[in-house]
């Protein structure tokens, strides 16, 4: 399976870096070794200094599929959770002055912790979904999927014009404002409205 990632789509996220707002998608991957689950504890890397959360909705492919049509994409995904994209802003901030490739910063062991997926049936309107991050019992972060710049089903459909899509693949959908750094001893925990899909320690 693999991981992709969607950067920059919520506008006020990208304007907190500095970003320009994009006329398409970005995206990038992330490989599997680089995913963390069942609320195993995340390991603070020693090449980096400056560990940031991004708090984003991810959503799991259940069926194959390349070149696929935005009214057809609500079929290629029956469950979403949430994840965190764990970045390394040191080492991304100096592959972005070079212009070099972000995976560095962004593929490492543990970069990607993953929540318990849930039906999207089970909620109203998954253009309209709360999700939240706490560390250490203080809200850090918190977005709503209406402030997507690009569409659960407009992502799929951009990414699988390039990349067949493969069922168990992630997508991770971007992040809201309010990145920010992490430290040892940090406990994250992660909700879709008021339902915690995932919690785990930084070791
Ligand atoms: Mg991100």
């Amino acid at each position: 399976m693999k991981i992709i990632c969607i950067g920059r789509n919520y506008r006020e996220h990208a304007k907190e870096l500095n970003n320009a707002i994009p006329e398409k998608p970005v995206f990038f991957m992330k490989p599997d070794t680089a995913l963390l689950q069942k609320n195993n504890p995340f390991f603070y890397p020693d090449f980096s200094n400056d560990i940031h959360y991004e708090t984003e909705i991810v959503l799991k492919i259940n069926r194959n599929g390349k070149h696929i049509d935005e009214k057809f994409a609500p079929k290629y995904f029956n469950e979403i959770s949430v994840g965190i994209d764990f970045t390394a802003r040191d080492l991304q901030a100096e592959q972005k002055k070079k212009g070099l490739p972000w995976e560095i910063a962004k593929a490492f062991d543990g970069a990607a912790p993953i929540g318990k997926f849930i039906p999207k049936e089970n909620f109203a309107d998954i253009n309209n979904l709360n999700f939240s991050l706490k560390i250490n019992g203080k809200t850090r972060q918190q977005g709503n999927t209406s402030d997507m710049m690009f569409s659960f089903n407009r992502i799929i459909a951009y990414v699988s014009r390039f990349i067949s899509l493969k069922t168990g693949d992630l997508i991770f959908t971007g992040t809201p404002a309010g990145v920010g750094p992490t430290a040892i001893n940090d406990h994250f925990e992660v909700f879709i409205e008021n339902e915690k899909l995932l919690e785990f320690n930084v070791k």
